[in-house]
């Protein structure tokens, strides 16, 4: 089969021909509907050698659905044809986070579980993806995999960053999201279904994404700059966001962040773009709590698969062939995918 892999650090991936994988004990090999391409694509492709040894080649691609295609020995809970969501960040699944769900923060993985198709593990830019164990599988039930695909990562992430900041939307409350790109989009669906009394605000710097981001929930659309910081000061009182996400990560959206969050607020950095947030005793504002949350749980992810299929969540997905994926890297990279680029290695 055709498996879009990482060959260099630095160097483009490149279409490459593998063999099929034959699930082992255990372990569970999904025929790819949907493989979602993701910004830290972009980062992996770009970045330097890191420091932690990564064995190259390997599969791109870790936001995978599809359908169950052949279980290992000892593999049970699914049958073939099941569709199934998976789950990105594996873990041990034996140390005291990955027992509570959360394998993103698993003990034993030096930091954070990076699954299939962010190092070491293959993904899921390929026909087919080899699953270490059920437990990283999630039903889809009546979800088309191929639409499904992005909820584990987009969407998990995005759910996650918010699920911690719930009580802090209660009624009167404001929740600002900078960047309406894929996984602001999402957060905006996210919090319409989560937080209803809470006004939404989306902060960019398209206005195209700003009709977007409005026609999702979003109470407010604002261009990115120091009218849309007063903006939010007048409509809170002077007071800020009680949550503040940025989806972007760089300095400029990182110091509207700390402009616009309240005392006693959340400031959740999401976005990947290497910015810095200066610290001190005046900024943020004081007890405003700042977290970097990375993806989510699994159980978190049974949770997002709910939302959607109560249809209280959409991703809007645009899809290629497999052949094109250098194509959908492109258009990711040039900020002209509105929603997400999902790779259908199977049609
Ligand atoms: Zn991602
Ligand atoms: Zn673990």
């Amino acid at each position: 089969m055709k498996a879009f892999q990482l060959v260099a650090w630095q160097k483009p991936p490149e279409l490459r021909e593998v063999p099929v994988p034959e699930p082992g004990p255990g372990q569970i090999l999904v025929k790819v509907g949907g493989a979602g391409a993701c910004h830290s694509d972009l980062h992996l492709m770009e970045r330097p050698a890191p420091k932690r040894p990564v064995k190259l080649p390997f599969t791109l691609g870790h936001e995978n659905a599809g359908w169950v295609e052949k279980l290992g020995p000892g593999a049970t809970g699914f049958a073939p044809g099941d569709p199934v969501i998976v789950y990105g960040p594996w873990g041990c699944g034996n140390c005291k986070n990955c027992r509570m769900s959360m394998e993103n923060y698993c003990e034993n993985a030096g930091g954070i579980a990076r699954g299939g198709g962010l190092g070491g593990y293959d993904g899921g830019m390929a026909p087919y993806l080899l699953v270490p164990s059920s437990r990283f599988l999630v039903p889809l039930g009546t979800l088309d995999p191929r639409e499904a695909a992005p909820l584990t990562d987009a969407a998990l992430t995005s759910y996650h960053a918010i699920k911690r900041s719930l009580h802090l939307l209660g009624a009167g409350s404001t929740a600002v999201v900078i960047g309406a790109g894929g996984l602001g989009q999402m957060a905006i669906q996210l919090l319409r279904a989560l937080a209803a009394a809470a006004t939404i605000v989306a902060v960019d710097t398209s206005s195209s994404k700003l009709e977007t981001a409005k026609h999702l929930g979003a109470d407010e659309g604002l261009l990115s700059g120091d009218a849309a910081v007063t903006r939010i000061k007048d409509m809170t009182r002077g007071q800020g966001a009680n949550l503040v996400i940025d989806m972007v990560g760089v300095n400029p959206t990182l110091q509207t962040a700390a402009q616009v969050a309240r005392t006693l607020g959340h400031l959740t950095i999401v976005g990947l773009g290497g910015g810095a947030l200066p610290v001190n005793f005046y900024s943020p504002p004081h007890e405003c709590s700042v977290a970097s949350p990375y993806w989510g749980s699994i159980t978190e992810l049974m949770e997002v698969v709910s939302l959607a299929q109560a249809g209280k969540i959409r991703m809007l997905v645009e899809h290629f062939p497999l052949e094109r994926v250098g194509e959908a890297y492109q258009l990711l990279h040039s900020g002209k995918i509105n929603g997400r680029a999902v790779i259908t290695p199977n049609r």
